[in-house]
């Protein structure tokens, strides 16, 4: 089978691979549309080290191939989601209610980590029965493969952001998980919501998932913006879906004493983050700090899709491009370059 690998830091191609096989609780998936990561991104540029002839991906829908004998709820012909972050559920992690932690820090993180992802003809998905979900009949697989990390982890930005009815939130970059933080903080129940970003293109999509305020860091400093429009109060909840030195510490610096600092950013790069001291009440204002990796398993892929079938989210605008899996290399490049204003590229493997 066909596979898009990254074959050694700052390589990529396709390979030809041999099909996985399925273990007795595993699964066989194949892909019917699938969506680029900026996280496939840093992968290739070694944020997570050097890895050999790895297949990239793991934003993706498809249909059950093949189910090991002891899957019981799924059967081949199914159609399917399967999270980005596929974690173990008999791990003590997971029981302890960290289920992407499984087995060490970012451990349900397998796909195009420490297995093959999901940019290839046939995907391996293991514990099948916890980390696979039926799509329902009303919901397309475009709009189904953002549930896999967009929406999960878009959403989670603002389920850990502690959002109080009518609060005001913050939420720092207008890239695809930072929108799905956007909108999910209008359902949360955000009186306010204010985006920071730059690029047109964003800012206009912000609008439309909910932000009443866009301030742009281009026209001044964003700290003093947000300041201006909460009349120097700063906000209940800042969402950090960047991963910069930068945006973190203005996270802290524009939280309200009591409030919330939401993580969801991936921190490359220099090997330390910076801690506004003052702002942060010097360690002691009841600022928390938190921070999560995209969830993954059967009942968040099913509420994620409940989100879609009751129309309260469409994912679909965030599509800027559309690929067949065959020019999955320019996608992937277009993704590095940030090329063109895309957002996010659907690839079409049928
Ligand atoms: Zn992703």
């Amino acid at each position: 089978m066909q596979a898009f690998v990254m074959k050694q830091v700052g390589e990529t191609g396709i390979e030809e691979k041999e099909q996985p096989d399925a273990g007795p609780m595993d699964a066989i998936l194949k892909p019917t549309k699938g969506l680029v990561c900026t996280s496939d991104c840093h992968t290739v540029h070694g944020a997570i080290g050097e890895r050999e002839d790895l297949t990239l991906g793991h934003e993706v829908v498809g249909t059950v191939e093949e189910v090991g004998s002891e899957v019981s709820d799924f059967e081949p012909g199914d159609r399917v989601v399967v999270g980005a972050i596929t974690p173990d559920w008999n791990s003590e992690a997971a029981q302890d209610g960290h289920s992407s932690q499984s087995n060490g820090a970012l451990g349900g993180w397998k796909f195009a980590n420490v297995k093959d992802g999901t940019f290839q003809e046939y995907v391996h998905v293991n514990d099948a029965d916890g980390n696979l979900a039926h799509i329902p009949e009303g919901v397309t697989d475009h709009e189904a493969v953002y549930t896999t990390d967009m929406m999960s982890t878009g959403f989670r930005a603002a389920e850990n952001g502690s959002i109080p009815m009518g609060g005001t939130v913050a939420v720092f970059a207008q890239g695809p998980v930072g929108l799905m933080a956007t909108k999910g903080a209008r359902l949360q129940g955000a009186g306010e919501v204010i985006a920071v970003e730059t690029v047109e293109t964003r800012q206009e999509l912000a609008r439309e998932y909910g932000a009443d305020h866009v301030v742009d860091f281009a026209d001044g400093d964003a700290v003093e913006q947000i300041m201006d429009l909460t009349d120097g109060e700063g906000v209940d909840t800042a969402i950090e879906a960047l991963g910069s030195d930068q945006t973190l510490q203005d996270c802290i610096k524009v939280a309200k004493p009591g409030g919330t600092v939401s993580n969801v950013g991936y921190h490359g790069g220099d090997e330390f983050r910076h801690i506004p001291r003052e702002e942060w009440g010097v360690g002691m204002a009841e600022i928390d700090i938190v921070t999560d990796l995209c969830p993954g398993g059967r009942l968040r892929m099913r509420r994620m899709l409940q989100m879609l079938e009751s129309g309260r989210v469409d994912p679909t605008k965030m599509t800027t491009h559309e690929f067949d899996f065959e020019d999955i290399e320019t996608a992937f490049d277009m993704m590095d370059e940030k090329e063109d204003d895309i957002i996010k590229p659907l690839i079409h493997f049928e």
